[in-house]
């Protein structure tokens, strides 16, 4: 037993970062995880609020895809990485779903990360490849409702916030569908566009462009309110699916342990990436909003993150969509 101690002891004195290198951080680049394929809508909020992270570090930030299984690869990979700030994880909603949608989760969400803050809201919005028949949210109901066995709809990986979108509304609608994963919306939206599948759910991040540009047929978006970016798409609501709402948020994350000087210094360089004017702007002309300052924190992400997470869990558990 107590050579048991002694050793555990040992490691998590190895484990510890000393006190000098929590002062010099950064003292060399730090990797930026995004969790789903480049192109994507979390791919892009993570560049463009890397490089005034950057600067504001006086280090270089490497953005790193890792994809796969909905954003449970990437974050079980950052769950298990040294926790001294050189390696970051950028992730959404599906933090807080995926611990009732995954039977066998490697990661406690709330447990094995650091929270450093939150970054965005993002709305979604239903759309389809453009020569797709309905022309309503309506006629794309009552489209899938009668041609349910041939139809599919995109989504990034159980996990994905286009998973969930298209789960709520297969949900909705009382109809299930033929999904097609990706391992991000870069490449499911290639495909849409390409007409390999008929229709997905996805951020405004990646949407608002090919949306404004006809290159995809939009249905509605999902947020209580229109958008200024779009404001000819009805919401869900208006387009009547009822109470149909989801929004998507991002947040920065760090391996538990990560000692709180460094957590400081990185949520003090996001605070500062988002009031960025080039971020404001380019969030803008996406649809996403920058999280207040307030909600840029430790403490605005971690009661973010819990209370998702008791917000999806009885809806996940009803729908029934599990995964191991
Ligand atoms: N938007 C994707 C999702 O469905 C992920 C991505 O950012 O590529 O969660």
């Amino acid at each position: 037993m107590r050579l048991l101690a002694c050793l555990a002891a040992t490691a998590l004195v190895a484990l510890a970062v000393p006190a000098a290198a929590q002062e010099d951080y950064p003292d060399g680049p730090i990797t930026l995880v995004v969790p789903f394929s480049a192109g994507g809508p979390t791919d892009t909020v993570t560049r463009l609020i890397a490089e005034p992270m950057s600067r504001e570090l006086g280090e270089q930030i490497v953005v790193q895809n890792i994809s796969g299984a909905g954003g449970t690869l990437a974050a079980t990979q950052v769950a298990n990485a040294a926790p001294d700030g050189y390696t970051i994880l950028i992730h959404h909603i599906g933090m807080s779903t995926a611990p009732t949608l995954y039977r066998n989760l490697p990661y406690n969400p709330l447990e094995d990360f650091e929270t450093i803050g939150l970054v965005t809201e993002v709305p979604m919005t239903i759309i389809a490849r453009k020569d797709f028949e309905p022309e309503t949210l309506q006629e794309l109901i009552d489209y899938v409702k009668a041609n349910q066995d041939t139809v599919t709809y995109a989504n990034a990986g159980i996990g994905a916030a286009s998973h969930l979108c298209g789960m709520l509304f297969m949900d909705a609608i009382d109809t299930q569908l033929t999904t097609v994963p990706y391992q991000g919306t870069g490449p499911a939206l290639t495909d849409l566009l390409g007409g390999q599948v008929d229709f997905m759910c996805d951020q405004t991040t990646n949407t608002t462009g090919q949306i404004q540009a006809g290159e995809v047929k939009a249905y509605a978006v999902t947020t209580g309110e229109r958008l200024e970016s779009l404001p000819d798409l009805p919401t869900t609501a208006e387009a009547g699916l009822g109470e149909f709402q989801i929004g998507v948020w991002h947040g920065l994350y760090a391996p538990a342990g990560t000692p709180e000087p460094i957590i400081e210094k990185l949520t003090a360089a996001l605070q500062t990436a988002l009031k960025d004017e080039n971020v404001v702007e380019q969030f803008a002309e996406l649809g996403t909003t920058p999280v207040p300052q307030d909600q840029a924190t430790p403490e605005g992400h971690t009661e973010k993150l819990a209370s998702q997470i008791e917000l999806w869990r009885p809806i996940i558990q009803e729908a029934g969509v599990y995964a191991d």
